[in-house]
């Protein structure tokens, strides 16, 4: 194939503008000698050497899952839990759906309905009939603890929420308001 002398003039005037004003020229260091390079290859082992020598007498700091569990801090933000008065065991939510909106991940459902006297489930005068917390989209940021205006949800310290199904994974009102298995352990303090 016959080269085209176009394309060489093109490269040879490429190479002679190499340095106009829009190219940046990379400033490099001198190359380094054969022994210069053997010297700091041999540096960089024995600094590697040093850390991982230094790391074998530490003591090892895998944790046996799920035997043992990392513990959280007091502030961690686990599974949600509703809560009742503890002297009327009447339940604190009214149903307001404050929490519904401060949700970013809309992953709350309340549909509420009027106490009447012969049905008195809340302190207020409605209450939560449904209230459900899709645990697959919720990103734990605790914007409903936050909203809710009576305590009613707070955010407890279990993390532990993996299921099979999507649809396990919606929390209902029941499940909420039950005492919850309380398997994570709360960090000491100076842990
Ligand atoms: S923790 Fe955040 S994302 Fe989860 S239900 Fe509450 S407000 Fe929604
Ligand atoms: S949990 Fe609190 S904010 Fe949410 S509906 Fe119940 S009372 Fe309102």
């Amino acid at each position: 194939m016959t080269p085209d002398p176009g394309a060489a003039e093109t490269m040879s005037d490429i190479s002679s503008n190499a340095l106009s004003d829009d190219v940046i020229a990379v400033q490099r260091g001198p190359t380094p000698t054969r022994s210069k390079a053997v010297y700091r290859a041999f540096g960089a082992t024995l600094r590697s050497l040093r850390t991982t020598l230094a790391r074998t007498l530490e003591k090892p700091t895998t944790i046996q899952y799920p035997e043992q569990k990392t513990p959280v801090y007091p502030r961690f933000r686990g599974r949600h839990k509703l809560h009742r008065f503890e002297e009327s065991g009447l339940e604190k939510c009214v149903g307001c759906s404050l929490c519904v909106a401060a949700c970013p991940a809309e992953c709350i459902r309340v549909v509420a309905a009027e106490n009447t006297p012969e049905h008195q489930v809340s302190a207020g005068e409605r209450y939560a009939a449904v209230y459900e917390i899709n645990m697959s989209r919720c990103i734990f940021c605790g914007y409903c603890e936050l909203a809710c205006p009576f305590d009613a949800i707070t955010m407890g310290n279990d993390y532990e929420l993996s299921d099979y199904t999507r649809s396990d994974l919606i929390f209902t009102k029941e499940m909420l308001l039950a005492e919850p298995i309380e398997r994570t352990p709360l960090r000491r303090e100076g842990e």
